[in-house]
C-alpha cells in the first residue's frame, strides 16, 4: 500500500518514490507453473504519483529477477523483468462530482471492474504489479534462442551432445511428413472453388 496524503489534492502536484518490495506469493508474481518472481524476492518499484482531477495517476517501472525453466529442455533459468505501468487511482468520491453514472449504464459497469480507487489515500499496487509483470515476461520462456531442446527418442539435451542422433529410421516422423503434405494439398483444393458441393453436382 501506498500513501498519497504528501501529495494532496492540488491537481499538478507531483511526487517521485522509489521503493522495494518483497514479491507476493500465491498466486506467484508470474504466469503460475512457467516462470515468476518467488514469493519473498525483491521488487524494485520506481513511481511517480501526479495529482489529477479526478484521482492520482500512477506511472511506475519495476525490477525483479524470475525464476522459471526452458520450455524446450527444462533447464532453470531467470530472466530479468523490466515493467512499465500505469494507472490512475480515482478517488472515492470522483463520480460525484465528474462524469454522470446515470448517462451510460452498460459501459460504467464494465468500467468499474478495471478502474482502481483511492481508500484513505492509500493506494494498492499489487494487481497493476500483477499485469504489467505478466506482460513483461516470456510466455515461452528458452534458456536461449538456438535451444534445440530434449531429443524426442530419448530425452536426452540436445544442446550438450551435439550430433547425437538415433540411426532407426523413425517411421511416424516419415507419416508425419506425408499427412502434412496431404494437408496441404487439401487446402489447395478447397480454395479452388468456392461452393465445391455445388460445382460437382452441374458436372454430374
Ligand atoms: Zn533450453
Ligand atoms: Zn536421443
Amino acid at each position: 500500500m501506498f500513501d498519497t496524503h504528501e501529495l494532496g489534492r492540488r491537481p499538478g502536484a507531483m511526487k517521485r518514490l522509489s521503493r522495494s518490495v518483497e514479491a507476493p506469493g500465491s498466486p506467484v508474481l508470474g504466469i503460475d507453473g512457467v516462470i515468476g518472481v518467488p514469493e519473498g524476492a525483491p521488487v524494485e518499484l520506481d513511481l511517480r504519483l501526479e495529482s489529477v482531477m479526478e484521482g492520482v495517476l500512477v506511472t511506475g517501472t519495476a525490477r525483479a529477477t524470475a525464476e522459471g525453466e526452458c520450455v524446450r529442455c527444462l533447464e532453470p533459468l531467470t530472466v530479468e523483468v523490466d515493467a512499465d505501468f500505469q494507472e490512475m487511482f480515482s478517488y472515492p468520491d470522483a463520480d460525484d462530482r465528474g462524469r454522470s453514472t446515470a448517462a451510460e449504464p452498460a459501459d460504467d459497469a464494465e468500467d468499474d471492474e478495471d478502474r482502481f480507487f483511492l481508500e484513505d489515500g492509500l493506494f494498492d499496487l499489487e494487481s497493476m504489479l500483477r499485469d504489467a509483470v505478466v506482460l513483461a515476461l516470456p510466455m515461452q520462456p528458452v534458456c536461449k534462442e538456438t535451444c534445440a531442446g530434449l531429443c524426442s527418442e530419448c530425452g536426452i539435451r540436445l544442446d550438450e551432445n551435439p550430433g547425437h542422433h538415433h540411426d532407426a529410421v523413425d517411421i511416424r516422423w516419415a507419416a508425419l511428413q506425408g499427412l502434412a503434405e496431404t494437408v496441404q494439398d487439401g487446402e489447395k483444393d478447397n480454395m479452388g472453388g468456392a461452393e465445391p458441393g455445388v460445382d460437382e453436382k452441374q458436372e454430374k
